[in-house]
Parts: C-alpha cells; sequence; structure tokens
C-alpha cells in the first residue's frame, strides 16, 4: 500500500487527505500548528490518523508522497528534509487532478484571481453547467473529486500551489497580472515569481487555450521568450479606433464597448453595463468572457452575468452612505497595485484608509492617482512611520491613527457629503487584525454604528 502524508491540515490538506484514503493510500496528517476542530473531526471520521504541534520524522520520512500544504514554504526544515531524500511533494490540486477527467479552468495573477474565478463560476452556474469552484476558494478540489463529479471545475491557483504542480494540465489557463508580490517566498527574485506564476501553462497542447492581460510588460516578455504551446488569446484596454479588422480570440474595447471575440458571434457590451466598475474589472470581465466563450457559452448567457454579478466581499465593497459620504471596502487590497486600481475607479473626492503590515511597499505607484482623488489620507496601522515618511510632503490632509475606530471616525469627520471613503489599505492586516476579511468586518461594522 502506498504512503501518503499530508503537511498542514487545512482546507485542502484534509481534502487530499479524503480523497487519498478513498484512493486506497495509507493516510498520515501532519501539521506543526493547532488543527481546527472541525477539520479534526472530518478526519476522525474518515479514520485518518493524524497529529498537531510536530511533525514526527519517523511517520513522514517513510511517505511514497507528499502533498504540501501551500502555506508551507519549500525552507520549513521536513520539506527540506523530504527534497534531500527526493520525495515526490505535491500541491493538493496536482493530487486531485490526478482522479478527475473534468475540464479544468485555471486562474492565476498577482491580483484579480478571486474576483475572475468567481465571475466565471458565475457564468458557467447560470448556463446550467455541472461546475466546481476550487482552488483558494471555498471547497477544497481533492474533497470535490471524492465526493462529486463535476464536468468543470474553474480552480484560483496562487503561485504557491503552482509551485508544486507537474503533470496537472489546464484546458484554460489564464494569467491576470504580474506584479511583485510575496517576494519573500522565492528568494527576493522577482523572475522566481513570475516563473511559478508561468507554471500555469505546464502540459498545455495546442487545443487548450491561454488567456492573459495583454497590457502587461512582464506577460509580454515572457510569452516572447517562452512561446507557450497553446493557443494564445490575449485581452486588454488599448482602445481601438473601429476601422482595424476585427482580432479572434481576444477581448479589448472598441469605442466605450467590451468585444469578446472568441466565437464566431462576438460579445459586444458598453463597458457601461457591466456590474463591476473599475479598469481592472473591465479586464477581469475579458478574462472570465473569453473563457466562457470557449466553452460554448451563448453571449446572452455571459451578459447577463457580467449585469448582474455583485463582486466578492472585500473588494471594493459598497459598505453604506452616512451623511452623504459613501464607504467601500476594498480590504482585500493587500498590495500597492491593487490600491492603484481601487483609486482609478473612484469618481468622488475620496477619504484614502491605508496601512498596515508592510511587505516592502514602494507607494510612488500611486502618488499620482492619490493626488488626482484624495483630499485625506488615513493611516491605520502600529507602524505608520514609512506612510509618514512618503507622504506627509504630498500638501494632503494626513490623519495618524493606530486602531479601526480612530481611523474611521478621523475618516468620517474629514470627508464631505458627496466623498467617498475608501478603505485599500496597500498592506496585509497582520498588525491589528486576524485576516483581511476580519479587517474588512470590522471596518463594515464600524461605519454601520456610525
Ligand atoms: P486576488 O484573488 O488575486 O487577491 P481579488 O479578486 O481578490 O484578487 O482582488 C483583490 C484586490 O485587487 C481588489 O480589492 C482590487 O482592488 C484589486 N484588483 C482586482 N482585480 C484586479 C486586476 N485585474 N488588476 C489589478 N488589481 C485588481
Amino acid at each position: 500500500m502506498k504512503r501518503l502524508v499530508v503537511l498542514g491540515a487545512g482546507e485542502s490538506g484534509c481534502g487530499a487527505a479524503i480523497l487519498a484514503k478513498e484512493k486506497g493510500y495509507d493516510v498520515f496528517v501532519s501539521d506543526m500548528g493547532t488543527i481546527k476542530p472541525e477539520y479534526k473531526a472530518l478526519l476522525e471520521q474518515n479514520n485518518i490518523r493524524w497529529e498537531e504541534g510536530q511533525h514526527t520524522e519517523s511517520l513522514i520520512l517513510n511517505a511514497d508522497e507528499v502533498v504540501k500544504s501551500p502555506g508551507i514554504p519549500q525552507t520549513a526544515p521536513m520539506v527540506k528534509k523530504l527534497n534531500e531524500q527526493g520525495t515526490p511533494i505535491l500541491s493538493e490540486i496536482e493530487f486531485a487532478g490526478r482522479y478527475t477527467h473534468a475540464k479544468m479552468i485555471c486562474i492565476t495573477g498577482s491580483n484579480g484571481k478571486t474576483t475572475t474565478t468567481s465571475l466565471i463560476y458565475d457564468i458557467l452556474l447560470r448556463a446550467g453547467l455541472n461546475v466546481g469552484l476550487a482552488g483558494n476558494i471555498g471547497m477544497s478540489l481533492a474533497l470535490q473529486v471524492a465526493h462529486e463529479q463535476h464536468d468543470y471545475y474553474v480552480i484560483e491557483l496562487s503561485s504557491f500551489q503552482l509551485d508544486n504542480m507537474y503533470d496537472f494540465r489546464a484546458d484554460i489557463a489564464i494569467l491576470m497580472n504580474i506584479t511583485p508580490d510575496h517576494l519573500d517566498r522565492y528568494d527576493y527574485e522577482f523572475q522566481n515569481y513570475v516563473n511559478a506564476k508561468f507554471r500555469i501553462t505546464r502540459n498545455q497542447h495546442k487545443d487548450d487555450a491561454f488567456i492573459y492581460w495583454s497590457g502587461d510588460p512582464v506577460i509580454d516578455r515572457e510569452i516572447k521568450k517562452m512561446q507557450p504551446t497553446a493557443t494564445l488569446m490575449p485581452f486588454g484596454l488599448t482602445k481601438t479606433t473601429g476601422q482595424e479588422a476585427v482580432p479572434l480570440n481576444a477581448a479589448y474595447i472598441r469605442g466605450n464597448d467590451l468585444y469578446v471575440c472568441a466565437q464566431d458571434e462576438p460579445l459586444v457590451m458598453p463597458t457601461t453595463e457591466l456590474n463591476l466598475k473599475g479598469q481592472h474589472n473591465q479586464l477581469n470581465s475579458m478574462a472570465a468572457s473569453l473563457a466562457a466563450q470557449l466553452l460554448h457559452i451563448k453571449n446572452d448567457v455571459i451578459r447577463e452575468s457580467l449585469k448582474q454579478f455583485a463582486g466578492v466581499e472585500h473588494r471594493l465593497q459598497y459598505v453604506a452612505t452616512v451623511g452623504g459620504v459613501r464607504f467601500i471596502n476594498d480590504s482585500k487590497a493587500t498590495n500597492v497595485n491593487s490600491c492603484w486600481y481601487a483609486l482609478e475607479s473612484m469618481t468622488t473626492p475620496t477619504v484614502l484608509i491605508l496601512g498596515g503590515k508592510d511587505k516592502g511597499n514602494d507607494y510612488s505607484e500611486i502618488d499620482q492617482l492619490v493626488h488626482e482623488k484624495c483630499h485625506t489620507l488615513v493611516f491605520m496601522g502600529l507602524h505608520n512611520e514609512k506612510l509618514h515618511q512618503h507622504f506627509d510632503s504630498s500638501g494632503l490632509t494626513i490623519i495618524d491613527t493606530d486602531n479601526l475606530h480612530d481611523a474611521v471616525i478621523g475618516a468620517y469627520q474629514a470627508a464631505h457629503e458627496g466623498d467617498t471613503v475608501l478603505l485599500s489599505p496597500c498592506c496585509a492586516s497582520f498588525d491589528l487584525f486576524t485576516s483581511y476579511e476580519d479587517r474588512g468586518k470590522q471596518f463594515m461594522d464600524a461605519v454601520r454604528a456610525l
């Protein structure tokens, strides 16, 4: 009997363990931290042995294969030992992919993954397809493969998941963009992170599709270098005049319309009809529509979804209007690039709340938009020194806070009727909150209490 060891008992680890057990493996789950009660219960129910608070070498190094949680870095001592002795280490997606013939629609990128993945899922559901949502969102792919038989999976893939994928093949691979992120996990070498993202094209055939943002210089450079095998399907914001021939297998903006041309009949739709606002959401909509057209979904169904899809929580989420001031929760903006897109989409004078755990940010990327759109900046963090250094000379009103309550009150007092207060922090949340969801939720509660 083959032995599979799972390192990390979260959603993906437990799913992989259950699938492996079903497929006849001898399974053992090991977690250095504390396993959540619901996952312990799930492992018990399935008669899977587990440990927490330690990694027992004698129970792990005898594995034929290991499934590693994406949260565990390659530098973790146990991972190093496994690598040294040549034990294959897989991601849960790689493992689950062995046991399904479903069509795989996979989405990666530095920003926009969850929105695009959820939008594609929404379109496929509306079209009546038997589809599962997996990866960083919702239930693990492995658990769905074990218990449900979907014909399609829409999978959000982080670079960490891609790192341990080898034979997996995406029928449709989508790469939204690549900007520096998570460099601490890639030896501070941007190219290593780029290479991880491009693993999404691995094993693709000519008949598969690679959908990507054509406006991204990094993606453009890499494509020229590595010449992916799959059919290339770019999308971009470059406006065409309407005189040029319609490019096939592409999505773009013509005049004020979105054009998506992966079917005989192009989808044409005024951008004003998109429910999700902002340039970045035009890009997300184009990527999603190209994928949907490739799956032969009717343009009417795609159009309906684009008109109605309300977005995902904590991403430019409307909270409330209080005293004529609109409050927007963009807590998921954990890097500077995503804040750039949030600011770009603002249509009123803005009070921006930012700050948190800095990941080596360069705020000059948002300087111009901050000047165009904001009159007040509210810093919310335990260490606001870097923000002060960068913005104090900007001439804008600066409010310094070290907690969410003061930040919301300060922003409200600084805002005028008709303004927007935008929480788009550019930073991770771990100085004051347990997660970006916690930060967003606390923000919404504070706004509703005003
Ligand atoms: P991810 O899953 O990659 O973190 P999300 O869809 O959760 O992406 O969006 C995170 C944040 O990134 C949003 O709050 C928004 O401000 C910004 N964003 C969304 N889509 C894009 C995009 N295509 N390009 C750049 N930024 C984006």
